[in-house]
């Protein structure tokens, strides 16, 4: 891995302006990627990236962002499809509208997005065969049985099926399709969560505790693990979930 593996390589971020997706957006633009920022709210976008408005639930608005990103960056090799937004409860909790909501910004989100930037991708493999990919912001929700998160965990097993079958789909058009999971990250999201606590501050240090490692996960962290699987240096990963979460799934540590 060099500091300029993505040289001559287009990005399109979504999410880009904050959190994991700012902290992707930055660093691919640091390691030479030409990088658009696709954001309902772009005023964060990191600073040498093209920012796009549009948000991810409306079909129409997508395509034209994409449309605009391709013609801003001349092409497009990568997608980071990284749009998500929370929901606590379980399925006494959630309405019917607030199911369809999530859903409509996890899932369909990321289908919108696909939909509108495979003619770019496919094109793109026909020169830089193993760097066009897109990576999907999946979460350990997806997997792990975590409590109060049925529906935010619904979104995310989706996410993880498509991740799969996207892979399936294209990959003998040479788009390589992956996942990353996240565990819990210390992000702008998770923070608005905390600030909700009587007393953030303990909120966050016994957040921290739980996890097998004593602390969150870092937004560069899983930034990193995005970028090794969007890099060339990944041309033969697809179909792959790769757990950023200080061993919270994987590890065992309470006796059975
Ligand atoms: P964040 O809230 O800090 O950033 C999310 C970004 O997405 C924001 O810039 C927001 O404006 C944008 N966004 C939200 N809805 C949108 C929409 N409808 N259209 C366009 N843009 C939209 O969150 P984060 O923690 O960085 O989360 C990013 C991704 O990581 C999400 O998919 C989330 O599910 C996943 N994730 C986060 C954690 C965590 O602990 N933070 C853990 C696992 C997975």
């Amino acid at each position: 891995m060099t500091e300029s593996d993505f040289e001559g390589l287009a990005a399109l971020v979504t999410g880009g302006a904050s959190g994991i997706g700012a902290a992707t957006a930055a660093l691919l633009a640091a390691r030479g990627a030409r990088v658009a920022v696709l954001d309902r709210d772009p005023g964060g976008a990191p600073k040498g990236t093209i920012a796009v408005k549009a948000d991810v639930t409306s079909d129409e608005a997508v395509r034209a962002a994409v449309a605009e990103a391709v013609g801003e960056l001349g092409a497009l090799h990568i997608v980071i499809n990284n749009a998500g937004i929370g929901a606590i409860g379980t399925v006494e909790d959630n309405t019917d509208d607030e199911w369809h909501r999530v859903l409509d910004v996890n899932v369909l989100g990321m289908v919108r997005t696909a939909r509108a930037a495979l003619p770019h991708l496919r094109a793109a493999a026909t020169t830089r065969p193993g760097a066009v990919s897109i990576t999907n912001t999946c979460s350990i929700a997806a997997t792990a049985g975590l409590p109060q998160r049925a529906l935010y965990s619904a979104t995310k097993g989706a996410v993880l099926s498509l991740t799969l079958a996207m892979a399936a789909d294209h990959v003998h058009e040479g788009v390589r399709v992956n996942c990353v999971n996240p565990g819990t990250a210390d992000t702008p999201w998770v923070g608005r969560l905390l600030d909700q606590a009587d007393d953030p501050a303990a909120e966050r240090a016994a957040l921290g505790a739980r996890q097998p490692m004593g602390r969150l996960v870092s937004a560069e962290e899983v930034a990193a693990a995005i970028a090794y699987l969007a890099s060339p240096a990944a041309a033969s990963v697809t179909g792959t979930a790769l757990a950023v979460d200080g061993g919270m799934q994987g590890l065992r540590l309470r006796p059975p």
